[in-house]
This record gives C-alpha cells, structure tokens and sequence, in this order.
C-alpha cells in the first residue's frame, strides 16, 4: 500500500457551517483564538454563561491537532509515576493524576449533552513491554498507582498476553480499563456545533495579527488585529497550541517542535484482523510510535524509519 498524506478523520466527519460573509462584531466580551478542542470548548463554557464569544480560526474548525490526533483519552501522565512524585511531589502528583481522570469524564459529560456522535467508547487501554525491563517495571508502577492514586490497572503477563492482543512479539501488559477512545474529528466538529448552539460565532479563516491592550469607555480591553478587520474584546482566551505565532509572542518563546506521529494500516480482515482483535474490547485502533525524530522529518522517512522497527 502506498502513502497517503492526508487527515483521514477529516474524511469521517461532518463540519458545522459558518458564514464566511459574516462581518466581524465590533466587541465582544471575549475572542477566543484558535477552534480546535480548547477554544470550542471555552466557547462553549464561556456563551453558555452569557458571554458574548467570538471564535477566531485562521483555517477552519478542527483544522490543527484536534483532528490529527489518535483519538486516545488516555489515563495519567506521560511521566512515569516514580518520577511525577520525585519531581511534583505527592499532593500535586494525586491531583494532576486525578486531573487526568477527570477530563476523561468531562470529556463524556460533553458528548452525553451535546448528543455528540463521535465513537465515544471506554474501551480501555493496553499497554504492552518491548523489553524485559519494561515490564519488570509494570507491577511495581500499578502498585504505587493503586496506593498513591487509588486507582486500579491489571498487569498481563506474557502468556495471557494472547487474550489482550494477537502479537506475541512483546513481553507482557497492563491494562487500564477506565482509559476511552473517540474519533476526534467527529468530536471536535460537535464542539463547534455546540459552542453555536450556546450561542457563541465562529470566525473561520480569520486570522489572528495582533493584540494590543486598549481601554474603550474605562473599560480595559484588547483591540485585536485580524486578516479580516479588526474588533475588541474585554479577554482574550488564547487556544493555539503548536501553531502559536507572532500575535502571543510571549507565547510562542514556550512552544518547542517534537515530531508526534501517528501510524495507521489499511481496515485489517481475515487472518490479519483475527490476530489483532483483541478479546477484550480495549483500543487497537492504532500503533502509536514514540520515534526519536526530528521536527522536519518527512512523512516518507517516517514510514521508511516505522516499517524497519515493525519488521
Ligand atoms: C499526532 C498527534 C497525536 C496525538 N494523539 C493524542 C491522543 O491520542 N490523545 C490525546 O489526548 N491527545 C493527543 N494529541 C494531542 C491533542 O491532539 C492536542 O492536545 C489537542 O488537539 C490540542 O487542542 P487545541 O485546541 O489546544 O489545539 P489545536 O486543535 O491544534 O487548535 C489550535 C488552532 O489554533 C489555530 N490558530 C493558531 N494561531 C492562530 C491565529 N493567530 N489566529 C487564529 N487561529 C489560530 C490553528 O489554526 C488551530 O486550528 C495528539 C497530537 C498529535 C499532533
């Protein structure tokens, strides 16, 4: 199969529409830039208590890393759990932990309310030992997880890896069953269908230039320079991500490139499909590779780089 270099979520969603001939309010109570997860979200919140939003995006709703992701709500922190403590300490580590598990069911609070249809499922997930010494880790990981966090993962040794998972390539695995799945596109196009509804307007293809702090009738403020005019906002709310630019310079200084890449294959049938599927229902969807890449990799070397550690 060749490479194909496009969104594939995208393809499986349908987008709220905007009226691109809408002209721009002259204020609003808050602007908020960029309508991936985060903005809509805040738009949302934000409209739903009586403010009046304005969502600026300078592509279209979805555009960045909300529709680009793999769709996994996972459990924790990238961090391993020994570490989050000895560099957080124990109260902040159990809140950020808890903070996780948290989004997850904010998360399923928003698609019960907005009816979204985005596969929301909490299928759990699995993760599996490349090596030994990963999975020599595992037990003593979901032992401080139970007693620091409260909260329950199962450890799979190698030989009952095969009711997880078809491969028997790894070492063993733990799974955390609280852990979800969802199409993102779909999500984060029913994010923009909600923050409408609450009343929000979505600007797509405006483009944010500028902010300039400016008090207008005593009232202090932003005047906010975009590629389609300008307007006010009493607040900004600042949703950009990794496509932070030059109108939050403050900003911008923080964000640092990491390539993030997401592999997927081709629908798997027959005995292909029987080997992957696994018997519990926990998210398979997706092989994620941490690659040790640079930012400017090209897609090709990363498929060439992934083919060479599958094989
Ligand atoms: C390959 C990959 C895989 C991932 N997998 C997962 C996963 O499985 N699970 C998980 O939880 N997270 C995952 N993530 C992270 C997750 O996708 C992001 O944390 C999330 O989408 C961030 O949402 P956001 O709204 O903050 O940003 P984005 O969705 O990136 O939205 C930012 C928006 O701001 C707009 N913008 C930027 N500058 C301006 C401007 N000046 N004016 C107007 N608009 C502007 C951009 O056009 C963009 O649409 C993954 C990320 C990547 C890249």
């Amino acid at each position: 199969m060749g490479l194909h270099e496009h969104n594939y979520w995208f393809t499986t969603a349908e987008f709220p529409k905007t009226d691109a001939a809408r002209p721009l309010p002259e204020r609003v109570d808050v602007a908020v830039i960029g309508a991936g997860f985060t903005g809509l979200s805040a738009a949302r919140t934000l409209a739903k208590r009586g403010a009046k939003v304005a969502v600026l995006e300078t592509q279209i709703i979805g555009w960045g890393a909300s529709s680009r992701n793999g769709g996994m709500l996972l459990t924790g922190m990238k961090l391993g759990v020994n570490k989050l403590i000895s560099m957080y300490g124990r109260d902040l580590s159990r809140r950020m932990y808890a903070a996780s598990l948290a989004t997850i069911d904010c998360v399923e609070q928003i698609v019960r309310e907005e009816a979204i249809d985005c596969d929301f499922s909490r299928c759990g997930h699995l993760e599996v030992a490349c090596k030994q010494k990963h999975f020599d880790g595992y037990a003593r990981q979901a032992e401080v997880i139970a007693r620091e966090f409260n909260h329950q993962l199962r450890v799979v040794q190698r030989h009952e890896l095969s009711a997880e998972i078809g491969s028997t390539i790894y070492y063993g695995g733990m799974v955390d069953e609280v852990s979800a799945g969802a199409n993102p596109a779909r999500y984060v196009a029913g994010l923009g269908r909600a923050a409408l509804k609450a009343g929000a307007e979505i600007f797509e293809h405006t483009r944010v230039e500028g902010l300039q702090r400016e008090s207008r009738q005593g009232e202090s403020g932003w005047k906010i320079a975009t590629s389609r005019g300008t307007l006010w906002a009493r607040e900004v709310f600042v949703g950009t991500n990794g496509y932070t630019g030059k109108a939050t310079p403050a900003l911008q200084k923080k964000i640092i490139p990491i390539g993030s890449f997401i592999i997927t294959t081709e629908v798997l049938t027959g005995s292909a499909g029987a080997r992957t599927q696994p018997a519990q229902p926990h998210d398979l969807r997706f092989e994620e590779l941490s690659l040790l890449l640079p930012a400017y990799a090209r897609p090709t070397y990363v498929v060439r780089r992934t083919r060479r550690i599958l094989s």
